[in-house]
């Protein structure tokens, strides 16, 4: 493998990386809003810039015609594997925060999460075209809409991967940098509304004798402990454990009057091996319960963020990876878990190949607060040119 990836190679991509045009491609995404479900115009946004380098730019739909995905193409025209480099355009619906750059550190909406990550991908397609440096395969940069949670669901990159743009390995930009996440928890959001027929009424004239949703709730929050406690003992080294989490309980106007309704939110994580099918009943079975007992109407809402995955630590792209890592940075990275879950998971899943969440050393994801450090999207670009200049032979 080593043997595509002498040093005068090496050398030759780290040259050619352009710190101010990765810059400029960063700049010009960050400065289009694109919050979940409306990243159409940073998507037209990304194609002007890949036909300004003289790509050929492909819009599929992919299930959202509203924002159709952005796709190009490197093709060294040499039989090989197609490396993928994917990520999402959308950003959480937080005010906007225009660019910046100060101290050599770049602010913005989304460039943690996860523009600044995209246009490393794209600085590093644009290297590996211009020293002609794959010996053969290909690169396929895949970008889209309906990443965030709650406001997308994931079904873009789910459309893609039908619609086969996927490649026979895939990279994605997202700020985890300081390991190779090789497995991932499974993740679902659930939220609970406990309901019994008729108005709000006072506790003395009728209300103690309506069915209770606040004590109903808190039954529903007592099983799921119960749960929470025997998932303790589905455990891996690495990912950690399966769970049952409330994070949010809501019910009742005043203290003397019985309400109609109580409301609670949390999340279900599990491990690969369990299926979600499983989950979903299992929590379902607890809601049916405990309606049945207190006369309460329970409306239960399971949503699968992303399943569980682990991929395979022989694949021939975690060996390009790690080798990739360490001709730019001098070190390979420890194998660890992904804490979060993102379309990496999909990829395995649902498109059955590798996938690696890797990205760079950025700050305030999921904040107004966004940071990276304009060296770190250079590192990301060439750990990107030289994964690819190793994986797709
Ligand atoms: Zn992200």
């Amino acid at each position: 493998m080593l043997t595509y990836l002498n040093q005068e190679t090496i050398d030759k991509i780290r040259r050619a990386i352009q710190p101010e045009r990765l810059l400029d491609t960063a700049v010009k995404l960050i400065e289009v809003p694109s919050p979940t479900r409306s990243a159409g115009a940073v998507a037209d946004r990304l194609e002007q810039i890949l036909r300004g380098d003289g790509f050929d730019v492909e819009r599929p739909e992919a299930g959202w015609p509203d924002a159709p995905a952005v796709v190009t193409r490197l093709d060294s025209g040499i039989e090989g594997r197609t490396l993928q480099f994917d990520g999402h355009l959308d950003t959480v619906h937080l005010p906007f925060v225009p660019p910046r750059v100060e101290d050599g550190i770049l602010y913005g909406s989304g460039v943690s999460d996860l523009k600044g990550g995209i246009a490393a991908a794209v600085e590093a397609m644009r290297v590996l075209r211009e020293t002609s440096a794959m010996p053969a395969g290909a690169v396929l940069l895949t970008a889209h809409d309906q990443h965030e949670i709650p406001w997308g669901d994931g079904s873009h990159v789910n459309g893609l991967i039908d619609a086969g743009y996927i490649g026979d390995g895939v990279l994605l930009p997202e700020y985890l940098y300081d390991r190779l996440p090789v497995i991932g928890r499974g993740l679902a959001v659930l939220e609970v509304e406990l309901t019994r027929p008729g108005v709000p009424v006072h506790e003395v004239l009728g209300g103690i004798d309506q069915p209770n949703v606040i004590v109903a709730g808190a039954e529903v929050i007592s099983r799921f402990s119960e749960l929470d406690a025997g998932l303790s003992k589905l455990s891996h080294p690495l990912a950690g454990r399966e769970s049952i989490f409330v994070g949010q309980v809501a019910a009742g106007e005043i203290f003397n009057q019985a309400p109609i309704k109580c409301e609670l939110s949390g999340t279900r994580r599990w491990l690969p091996g369990t299926r979600v099918e499983e989950v979903e009943q299992q929590y379902r079975d607890i809601l049916s319960e405990v309606a049945h007992r207190f006369g309460v109407r329970i409306k239960g809402r399971f949503k699968l963020a992303r399943d569980a995955y682990e991929i395979d630590q022989s694949d021939p792209l975690v060996g390009a990876f790690q080798a990739a890592h360490k001709a730019a940075t001098g070190h390979e990275l420890p194998v660890g878990a992904k804490p979060f879950v993102d379309d990496g998971n999909a990829f395995v899943r649902l498109g059955g190949v590798t996938a690696i969440t890797h990205g760079p050393d950025a700050r305030g994801a999921h904040t107004l607060n966004e940071e990276v450090p304009v060296d770190e999207l250079v590192r990301v670009a060439l750990v990107y040119a030289l994964t690819a200049v190793l994986f797709c032979p």
